[in-house]
């Protein structure tokens, strides 16, 4: 059985249309709630030095939403980014699993494409391996 990650309805909307404002480049952000439960998406910038086919978040970005979650007592539940509509899955690419540092964090990859089965899939990643989580979508 897949493990499953739940995520408030809105968020998922939120995410959809952050991917295809911009369905041409990855988009990002940070997933954060309380008690498992995702209930708000922070987009940031992508600082990547080609944000067609790569996402960063600067370090000084990240501080500076820790401290809003902290403020609205908020958890940090994991890491969201979009995968532009050329590329054919939203699944994790090589330097996704490199580079997944939190390893406690929930990576969800979006994909801008209007007609997708699974427009939002998410990912445990750890240890250089993906483990696909259902997505469990609440009011
Ligand atoms: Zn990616």
């Amino acid at each position: 059985m897949k493990r499953a990650v739940r995520s408030r309805r809105k968020v998922y909307g939120q995410l959809l249309v952050h991917a295809r404002r911009q369905p041409h480049r990855e988009f990002c952000g940070i997933l954060a709630g309380q008690d498992g439960l995702i209930t708000q998406a922070f987009p940031a910038n992508n600082v990547a030095a080609d944000p067609v086919r790569n996402y960063e978040i600067a370090p000084k970005e990240i501080v500076r939403l820790m401290g809003k979650l902290r403020k609205r007592r908020l958890g940090f539940l994991g890491i969201c980014h979009s995968h532009p509509n050329w590329l054919d899955t939203n699944e994790p690419s090589p330097k996704d699993i490199a580079l997944a540092y939190y390893s406690e964090a929930i990576y969800f990859i979006v994909t801008p494409r209007p007609y997708a089965t699974t427009p939002i899939r998410a990912f445990s990643i750890r240890d250089g391996r993906a483990i696909e989580l259902e997505i469990q979508v609440l009011p």
